[in-house]
């Protein structure tokens, strides 16, 4: 008889300040289930496309339950936790004999009515299912402690920023929970926490000092029966346990696992001042002056406006508008009400819109311009860069509209620009432009590391600074955590903030 294996994949990044609430419906709407999901993700650069590439080439049978996946956006509902932690249990309960399930989390989902909403999830299926091998696989920006993973036999996470390695998470997940049933022992499993706070904007794995730590992480790994993932935290999520940690699946037992654990947390302690300062970070001016200053290679400048959390935020753009440094391209801001009134206009009119900063107050407020509308229509496009390679995106109704020398694409799902897909579904190339906005985090460095004259990292007055000192905390307890506080105990568990 194959091995059963389940998946089931619930999947947020959540920003604690930001005020719109991602719905159930919100969730529904990307979410697959049942045969849908192989017919979707087989041989796609995600983790159930990894867990189904190993569950077929090691015989067993992969038996998917449902799989939901919303990038960065708002606090979860507690409906949609709760609905889908209630439908992980009945798809678990109904499927059959399972010798072991794949449980796809971030790490860094928030709710109001729950402390860990991954907590939540693995110790319900945990209760449930008192005698199922669990394996979870973790974003990388995940806010993890022991206790989120008590419930868990194995667990692993991205090793890269950008999550070019998405695949192979889910590869390793679903390995070591076949090694694990079939040699019917459990690894060690362990996390520790160096107490250290950063901004996502300081997470990339290409910077250093993480990318040295990343390295010395595989040779460990080379030379023992081990797997570490180093964690860099999702600082905007507010949680107990907010912040970096290093969790260890290791086969020589639960000792070697924690001694592994608490070497690379110390590690990660020593460096936290260089980690809290892996890149220049630049204000609007500074910025202004930077292009003002450099002539135009045919090579274009990449401005990261880093702290946009909802990718509708006007303050860079407002600053091209005003300053007009040359020509420039602002791909997937999301505004469904401006998309929708372009798209009523029709291409070849000019029209006065409302646009964007819709989102918050911080976002810097809508931006009235007069637009030529190019291009109207419904778009939806398959990823073709490594980061999610081969994953459906749907941009809903979009527009492709032009301010003077700036070119916007609107669009009306939220949707992650990172690669060239932004630019080659209009017809375009980045390369026709001297200046690109993102507001990608680390993902976008994939693509653009190579291709980009300068990538120039601009602070705004926004909900995801990179002075984390400036996040209101209401769970993370900053007494205990640097950069608020020099030598956090980095031996000791944070309060598990019961909800
Ligand atoms: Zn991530």
């Amino acid at each position: 008889m194959a091995l059963r294996i389940a998946f089931a994949g619930f999947n947020l990044e959540s920003v604690s300040t930001v005020p719109q609430r991602v719905e159930l419906a919100e969730f529904q709407r990307v979410c697959t289930r049942g045969a849908e999901i192989p017919a979707r993700f087989r041989d796609t650069n995600t983790v159930p496309g990894g867990c189904i590439a190993i569950c077929e080439a090691e015989g067993a049978e992969f038996v998917p339950l449902f799989h939901t996946l919303l990038g960065a956006l708002g606090p979860a509902s507690d409906e949609a936790v709760e609905f889908y932690t209630r439908e992980l249990l009945d798809g678990v309960a109904t499927a059959g004999p399972l010798d072991g399930i794949v449980l796809f989390l971030h790490g860094a989902c928030w709710a109001e009515g729950f402390a860990d909403v991954e907590r939540h999830v693995i110790d319900s299926l945990r209760a449930a299912q008192p005698d199922l091998p669990i394996a979870v696989a973790l974003d990388y920006h995940g806010n993890v402690d022991a206790r989120m993973l008590r419930g868990a036999d194995i667990a692993v996470a991205y090793r890269h920023s950008p999550h070019i390695d998405m695949g192979e998470t889910g590869e390793r997940a679903t390995r070591a929970l076949l090694r694990m049933i079939r040699e019917g022992r459990r690894p060690g499993l362990a996390v520790a926490r160096p107490g250290i706070v950063i901004p996502s904007i300081m997470s990339a794995t290409s910077l250093q000092p993480l990318a040295t730590v990343m390295a010395e992480a595989r040779a460990a790994e080379a030379a023992g029966d081990c797997d570490i993932s180093i964690m860099a935290g999702f600082s905007y999520a507010d949680a107990a346990n907010t912040g970096m940690s290093v969790i260890c699946l290791d086969w020589a037992g639960q000792a070697s696992a924690e001694a592994r654990a608490l070497d690379f947390a110390e590690k990660l302690h020593g460096l936290r001042r260089e980690l809290s300062a892996a890149v220049p970070v630049l204000t609007i001016d500074q910025a202004l002056a930077d292009l003002a200053a450099h002539q135009a290679t045919g090579r274009p400048v990449v401005l990261l406006e880093h702290a946009d959390r909802m990718n509708d935020s006007t303050h860079l753009l407002r600053a091209l508008l005003e300053h007009d440094p040359g020509p420039a391209m602002v791909p997937f801001l999301l505004d469904p009400e401006a998309a929708a009134q372009a798209h009523a206009a029709g291409a070849g009119s000019r029209i006065t819109l409302s646009l964007a900063g819709k989102s918050a107050l911080e976002t810097g407020g809508p931006l009235e311009i007069e637009a030529d509308i190019l291009w109207t229509g419904p778009k939806s496009f398959t990823v073709s860069g490594r980061y999610q390679q081969g994953s459906f995106v749907d941009l809903g109704l979009t527009a492709l509209i032009q301010i003077g020398r700036v070119r916007v694409s609107v669009v009306s799902h939220f949707a992650f620009a990172v690669d060239g897909d932004a630019f080659t579904i209009f017809g375009e190339s980045p390369q026709d432009y001297e200046i690109i906005l993102l507001r990608s985090k680390t993902h976008f460095r994939d693509f653009y590391e190579p291709m980009a004259e300068r990538i120039l990292v601009v602070d705004t007055p926004d909900l995801g600074p990179a002075d984390v000192r400036l996040i209101p905390y209401r769970r993370l307890d900053v007494t205990r955590a640097w950069p608020w506080c020099e030598l956090p105990d980095i031996t000791k568990e944070p309060e598990t903030g019961e909800v």
